[in-house]
């Protein structure tokens, strides 16, 4: 396991000491910014962890309902490459998302 434990300081999720598992963290994350989709690079930066951590993190997050992984354009640096987003069931059912297929 990773350091889990440390400081987030001025715009990070909390402002004190976080003991959160990575995927909960990124998972939350990701709820908190939905319907924004982040590449893995900005959604380390985003979480202030490694980004190989967080890659293995938001690809093991991909799951019916919760988030999807898919080619779009990352919300932070509108690179349009693998980005991860919050997969929301009303939204699926509206037929809203772009029609890109991972
Ligand atoms: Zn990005």
């Amino acid at each position: 396991m990773a350091r889990f434990t440390h400081q987030l300081a001025g715009d990070g999720l909390t402002p004190a000491t976080r003991e959160v598992p990575l995927p909960e963290l990124v998972s939350t994350y990701l709820r908190a910014v939905a319907p924004s989709a982040y590449c893995d690079p900005c959604l380390a930066s985003a979480v202030r962890e490694p980004l190989e951590l967080v890659h293995q993190t938001a690809e093991a997050l991909e799951g019916p309902g919760q988030f999807a992984r898919k080619v779009g354009r990352c919300k932070v640096c509108r690179s349009t490459k693998r980005v991860v987003t919050r997969v929301e069931p009303v939204r699926l059912a509206r037929g809203r998302r772009l029609a890109v297929s991972a």
